[in-house]
């Protein structure tokens, strides 16, 4: 047994500097009111249920005057260096972890602002399950429907139809040690869309940690309708 006094430190790495255009009119999706509040209010507030995580910062885009007014009591760090594609935002976040004592033995806990449903018993599920894990892992779901590509010529026509088996939907948070996650995103540059995929590419394997299917990005119009329903049912 690691006694809690010898445990690693967690910290939580919230990535918000998206502008969230697949969402719709109405400005950044992170700042779009869900329930009386923002969705980053939402966001921050699961992860403040979280007593393992000992700070959280909040990468924001260099001209961002809404975060304040949206984040309510919180309390969380936030620098302003978000880049152009989500990989840079965290890559950015994590320097500025660095500047505040993080160390690359540290855990970094990167949780998308928009996945404002997360729960922290999700949070800590993963926690557990990772935090004596060499490489660490990664919230996600197995796929249950089965799975068709759209043709490169006609997207609402099937080209053709993938295994399911062994398939996973990648959520967040995804949990890595600082310094690993550091030289991941260094070498895989901006293309990758979450930090396992950066991992991978070092030919490591993250452990995946079986989520929950309320804990989805809001991405589209339609999504803030659910979400919302979502969050009715929780008061
Ligand atoms: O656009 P996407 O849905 O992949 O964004 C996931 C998360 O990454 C969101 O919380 C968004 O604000 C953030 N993001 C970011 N910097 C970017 C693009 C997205 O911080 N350049």
């Amino acid at each position: 047994m690691v006694s809690r006094s010898s445990a690693a430190r967690c910290y939580a790495l919230v990535p918000c500097a998206g502008a969230g255009e697949r969402a719709g009119a109405g400005g950044p999706k992170q700042y779009r009111a869900v329930g009386g509040r923002s969705v980053v209010w939402h966001t921050l507030a699961a992860l403040s249920g979280v007593s393992r995580l000992a700070g959280t910062l909040v990468v924001l885009s260099a001209a961002d005057g809404e975060f304040e007014r949206h984040a309510g009591e919180a309390a969380c760090w936030t620098a302003r260096v978000g880049g152009a594609t989500r990989a840079a935002s965290v890559a950015n976040g994590l320097a500025a972890l660095r500047e505040r004592g993080v160390r690359d033995d540290d855990w970094v806990l990167v949780h998308d602002a928009a996945r404002c449903l997360v729960q922290p018993s999700d949070i800590e599920r993963l926690i557990e399950a990772c935090e004596h894990d060499a490489v660490g892992g990664l919230l996600a779901l197995p796929v249950a429907d089965t799975l068709k590509r759209g043709s490169p010529g006609d997207a609402e026509r099937v080209a053709l139809t993938l295994d399911r088996r062994n398939l996973w939907q990648a959520q967040t948070p995804q949990m890595f040690r600082l310094g690993l996650l550091g030289e991941a995103l260094a070498r895989a540059g901006d293309a990758v869309t979450d930090e396992a995929s950066a991992v991978e590419l070092l030919g490591h394997s993250p452990r995946l940690v079986r989520g929950s299917l309320e804990n989805f990005k809001l991405t589209w119009p339609a999504d803030f309708a659910l979400a919302e329903r979502l969050l009715r049912t929780r008061a």
